[in-house]
């Protein structure tokens, strides 16, 4: 089997995660660890593997000592298809030397070249100077329970790793402003979902005879608030570095700009509210109404309207000062506030030992892009080893373009053959140097 058949074999399953419980598809989920282990027999043979929760793997490899153990991340289940393919989602057609389907990029991709670079290792009689633990979720996409279940199962055994690294970054291309390298950016910290809702409650009636400032009158004037004092904001240790690192690859103009913005804090904050809501997200803690609700008819006056609140919050600010924020802002107990989801925004991981390693394979492998650390917008399963490590990293060694990372979790999602083969000689190179 060459490498790419292997990945062909794990795309064709489709492992697609839902948060309905009994729609969940065990036996497709059984079916991927047999084509694992068809896949991978060396690694199934040499390293250890402990099931988590309903199909998450957790192996560990021995290595030649295990003070500095290290985990590698990656989750087999995919979002469900979307939109019109242009090859068959479950395809992994091979076409002009590019692999379409969903899971190669997000995140069969890792999760593959991590089982190759393995098992070409143990082929070639490698043994690691630390133990290497992977450890492959299988409801991240619904943030289910297997990371943090492998997390536990983890500080049973007293496993502390020296780093982890998951899936979250790329070598992407077109990603900065006036920039033409690619920048690889390696996620130092995530920002923290916390989901409130927003509830007046009032006499309701006819809508014939309404009352002023009703629930939904209420509700909306708390929302209208909330629109317009967004909370503070100040852009964080990661992007101002991102920045700084970038600056000096940008075209003129550009790169004039960007250099005076990168020596202060403030000033590069005011430049990022002012590009957009894509970058000024990378300077703040965010705040979206996202649902609404009120009467059920057209001719009924609510007697319950409610909002919900979706906050992002970035590495500096916590939950609890995003919740006192959105309370003084509304201004009015009659609007109760109540938390749906709390989550804080991960603690950043620093640029020390660890980092430097996935800097310098990077740099080795994609010598033509701009290594950085950044904050990255989205959740990973990552998160949950923050419990038990300091330096958790996020970070997914293919070269992407604008096109390919906006095909994640919708329609023709692709990776070329090349990136591919690069990334699975970037964890064997990672691997190697530990
Ligand atoms: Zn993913």
């Amino acid at each position: 089997m060459t490498p790419i058949a292997s990945f062909q074999a794990l795309l064709r399953i489709p492992t697609v995660s839902t948060r309905d419980a009994e729609a969940w598809d065990h036996s497709v989920f059984d079916a991927f660890h047999a084509e694992l282990r068809a896949q991978f027999p060396l690694l199934h043979k040499t390293l250890e593997l402990t099931r988590v929760g309903s199909h998450g793997l957790l192996f560990r490899w021995p290595g030649l000592a295990k003070d500095r153990p290290v985990v590698l991340m990656a989750h087999s289940d995919v979002v469900p298809v979307e939109g019109e393919w242009t090859h068959p989602p479950f395809g992994a057609v091979v076409e002009d030397g590019i692999i379409w389907g969903r899971g190669t990029l997000d995140c069969k991709g890792s999760l593959a070249a991590i089982c190759q670079a393995v098992e070409d290792l143990l082929a070639d009689g490698h043994t690691p100077a630390q133990d290497v633990w992977l450890s492959f979720g299988c409801n991240e996409e619904v943030a289910g329970d297997a990371a943090p279940l492998a997390v536990e199962e983890l500080r049973r055994r007293g496993v502390i790793p020296w780093f982890v690294l998951d899936e979250g970054g790329a070598v992407a291309y077109d990603a900065f402003p006036g920039v033409e390298k690619p920048i690889a950016v390696i996620g130092v910290t995530e920002k923290g979902i916390t989901s409130l809702e927003l509830r007046v409650d009032g006499r309701g009636g006819h809508a014939s005879t309404p009352a002023p400032l009703g629930p939904t009158a209420r509700l909306a004037r708390a929302i209208t608030r909330l629109d317009r004092s967004p909370m503070r904001a100040s852009a964080p240790d990661a992007t101002v570095e991102l920045f700084r690192r970038a600056a000096p690859h940008a075209k003129t103009p550009m790169r004039y700009a960007l250099s005076v913005a990168v020596r202060s804090r403030a000033l590069l904050t005011r430049l990022l509210l002012l590009a957009g809501p894509e970058p000024a997200a990378m300077a703040r803690s965010t705040i979206a109404v996202t649902t609404l609700s009120g009467s059920p008819a057209l001719n009924v006056v609510a007697a319950r309207a409610t909002a919900g609140v979706n906050i992002r919050i970035l590495v500096g600010d916590t939950m609890a000062e995003a919740i006192a924020h959105v309370r003084k802002v509304i201004d009015d107990p009659e609007v109760r506030i109540r938390v749906v989801d709390a989550g804080e925004p991960s603690p950043s991981s620093p640029l020390d030992e660890a980092f430097d390693l996935i800097a310098a394979t990077t740099e080795e492998h994609f010598p033509h892009a701009v290594t950085s650390p950044y904050v990255m917008m989205a959740a990973t399963d990552a998160r949950h080893f923050t419990k038990i490590s300091d330096r958790v990293y996020r970070f997914t060694p293919f070269e992407m373009t604008k096109a390919q990372r906006e095909s994640i979790h919708t329609h023709d999602e692709h990776i070329t053959v090349d990136a591919y083969l690069k990334g699975i000689a970037w964890y064997r190179t990672l691997i190697e140097r530990l």
